[in-house]
């Protein structure tokens, strides 16, 4: 089936229609991850839009935003065999205008874990986000398990900011080895996806254990195993709705998280476990 490719805001508005749509918000380099997303989002039975966006403003200046991956044709090629309706792929200036000043503030939740580690990321990101939201004006949006802490602030923008959104989570697609599907995966090495494997194997190691403390040693082991070549950024076991750091004495669901660097890669994964 052939997608409209919308390459800015006005093309956007024609091929949106009138009816309800679903979005899927991505940064293309598209994989089995994202197609899971799409899968989620065809089954609605909507009309169905996918983004494809490099978002600047989540990038520090220190990161990967001019050497991300870039693969527009194959990304298209995924979004018309996955039956996508509409391909939203605006440049950055159709996105950002040079005099842009008001931006959305992820609050505190945006500055732990992962926000720790990446200042002002879930700014940029909940920026781009909440202007998706208001161009594709979508009654339902699907992001991916594998970025936890994004879901959950996603999940709190719009209830803090009462936006008419259903927001739908997907499993992490990996591969059978346990890694994580990552658009990151293709600057790995042979031998730097074997080191990769510790995340994956470090959230499992982890999973099955009882209380927190056992669930953070058992990770935290397969984890140093694999030092040096892995360098542990964080490991983290939080509520999944705040990402505040569980105590001892928790029980109820939480989130394992992960974040590491094998070469000049970063990683991250998670899992979710009942305590
Ligand atoms: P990205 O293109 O990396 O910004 O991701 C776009 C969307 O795909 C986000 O909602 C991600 O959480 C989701 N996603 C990325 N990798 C995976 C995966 N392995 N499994 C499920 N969803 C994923």
């Amino acid at each position: 089936m052939e997608s409209i490719v919308a390459r800015n805001r006005a093309d956007l508005v024609k091929a949106r229609g009138d009816g309800p749509v679903v979005l899927v918000p991505t940064m293309g380099a598209l994989h089995d991850g994202h197609r899971a997303l799409i899968r989620e989002g065809r089954a609605l039975g909507v009309r169905l839009v996918v983004s494809i966006f490099v978002n600047p403003l989540q990038f520090a200046p220190t990161e990967d935003f001019s050497r991300y991956p870039r693969t527009f044709e194959a990304d298209l090629d995924v979004c018309r065999a996955e039956g996508v309706d509409v391909v939203f792929a605006p440049s950055v200036e159709d996105m950002y205008r040079p005099d842009r000043q008001v931006a959305i503030t992820s609050g505190h939740m945006g500055t732990i874990v992962e926000g720790a580690s990446r200042p002002g990321h879930f700014d940029g990101m909940l920026t781009v986000v909440l202007k998706l939201f208001n161009l594709v004006q979508p009654d339902i949006a699907c992001f991916g398990q594998k970025d936890a802490q994004q879901l959950a602030m996603i999940r709190r923008m719009v209830t803090d900011l009462d936006l008419p959104i259903d927001v739908v989570g997907v499993p992490t697609v990996r591969e059978t080895d346990g890694l994580a599907l990552s658009s990151r995966n293709r600057y790995l090495s042979a031998d730097e996806r074997q080191v990769a494997l510790a995340l994956s194997r470090a959230l499992f190691a982890g999973a099955v254990e009882p209380t927190p403390e056992k669930v953070r040693a058992a990770a935290l082991s397969v984890l140093g195993a694999a030092a040096p070549e892995l360098v542990l950024d964080y490991l983290a076991l939080v509520d999944p709705a705040t990402f505040e750091e569980v105590g001892d004495g928790y029980h109820g669901d939480a989130i394992l998280a992960v974040a590491a660097r094998v070469g000049a890669t970063r990683l991250i994964d998670n899992a979710i476990l009942r305590l």
